[in-house]
């Protein structure tokens, strides 16, 4: 097969339109409901509630906004309200997953929280329970834990749920990667004391950006719709009691939002089949697909992952800013795998760098179940592989033949 550079780039994950978008957005305009009030911010509400099976969702301009308010949320009411309304967890350590995107942790330092964070398990590639049990003997008093479900796949929630119920813990679980996916049944976005998904635009439905917070707890979601639009009392003037926030999401963002929702189940079920083409064509190599439990969880598919196995990496160094590595045959590993998917015009990306290996966080506490970090290993062995919805079966294959090449 030859491996000439796409014309067009194949991307990670981009934006899937389908038409219903423009609809929704046109309506805003026409009626000029172009603000963070209109009929599509109340059916997105509705519909996310509906599908996720929570009470309340509250829409917001991130992921990060919905991960921010829920952890300050959670953070008075474990400690109370504190002075001027910001800094609810300040000085209190919080447990939270390790491998992920900053986001998931950077607002529990907003409000002033110290992250301790949680190695991963090789299962699912989330929040270990075992470490989490370990990180509870160490620091007891402990009462919030963040908790996100990587590139789709759904943690070990029935495991972490119990650990947290134990130690009177209140959960906030980052959805943003896995809306749609499915623990024992249930949707994730629904098994925290508060949730959160988003709608960036390389997610499995888009906003172009924008994310929502959801809960069954009423007084959490009123709050935080008022915090978000920053925090008006109910009097003639601007009165304010409370710390706020502009976090609402726009009317137009809403609708964008709103045309998308139809086709989760599409886009879902085309990243499902590009996770088994991959699968398939990568059978008789030495390297592993992002793994799921199939009888406890069906994911979402958003990204397909792979780790080459140990005994066939090559020699690979990284610093903070660049790597090396030495290629060798029968043996190949991310760096020159992604090389290479760039090198076709097409976009691949390293596993989430870990947390604890991060100059900013550097300074904080991380807890591990062994004596080898689990997210060290997978950082070093792992990659996301191009997983756009709107990739042919023609431009797979040649990815396909990418990574193999790169073994030889
Ligand atoms: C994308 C993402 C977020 C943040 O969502 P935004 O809408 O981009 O702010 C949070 N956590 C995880 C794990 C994500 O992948």
């Amino acid at each position: 097969m030859e491996l000439t550079p796409f014309k067009d780039k194949i991307y990670l994950s981009s934006p899937t339109m389908h038409g219903d978008e423009l609809k929704y957005m046109k309506e805003a305009y026409d009626t000029n409901w172009m603000s963070t009030v209109g009929a599509n911010i109340n059916e997105l509400e509705k519909q996310i509630a509906d599908k996720i099976g929570v009470r309340y969702a509250v829409a917001l301009s991130s992921g990060t906004s919905s991960l921010h308010l829920a952890v300050r949320f959670a953070g008075e009411k474990l400690y109370g309200k504190t002075e001027g309304g910001y800094g609810t967890l300040r000085g209190r350590k919080v447990f939270c997953s390790d491998m992920t995107f900053a986001a998931t942790v950077n607002p529990i330092v907003y409000e002033g929280g110290i992250p301790v964070y949680i190695d991963s398990e090789y299962k699912t590639w989330n929040m270990d329970p075992e470490a989490l049990k370990e990180a509870f003997k160490r620091f007891p008093e402990v009462r919030l834990i963040v908790v996100a479900h990587l590139y789709g796949t759904p943690g070990q929630i029935d495991e972490i749920k119990a650990i947290a119920d134990a130690h009177d813990a209140i959960i906030v679980e980052d959805a943003a990667e896995s809306f749609g996916a499915t623990y024992k049944g249930v949707q994730t976005g629904s098994f925290g004391d508060y949730n959160c998904i988003s709608f960036n635009g390389n997610k499995i439905i888009t906003g172009t950006s924008g994310g929502m917070f959801l809960t069954d707890d009423e007084e959490a979601a009123s709050k935080i719709r008022k915090w978000s639009t920053q925090s008006r009392e109910a009097a003639p003037w601007y009165q304010h009691e409370d710390l706020g926030y502009n976090y609402r999401m726009s009317n137009v963002i809403a609708g964008v939002a709103r045309g998308q929702v139809p086709y989760l189940s599409e886009h879902i079920a085309q990243k499902k089949a590009i996770y088994e083409r991959y699968k398939e064509g990568f059978k008789d190599l030495p390297v592993e697909m992002n793994p799921f439990d199939d009888e406890i969880s069906v994911p979402n598919y958003w990204l397909s992952c792979i780790t080459v196995n140990a005994d066939a990496m090559c020699a690979q160094t990284r610093t903070a800013l660049g790597y090396e590595y030495k290629s060798e045959p029968g043996k190949s590993c991310p760096s020159e795998i992604l090389e290479t998917i760039a090198s076709l015009n097409a976009e691949g990306r390293p596993i989430w760098k870990p947390m604890h290996m991060q100059p900013i966080y550097s300074g904080c506490d991380f807890v591990s179940a062994g004596d080898r970090a689990v997210c060290e290993d997978i950082f070093e062995r792992g990659l996301c592989l191009p997983s756009d919805n709107k990739m042919s079966e023609e431009a797979q294959k040649v990815i396909i033949e990418a990574v193999r090449k790169s073994f030889e």
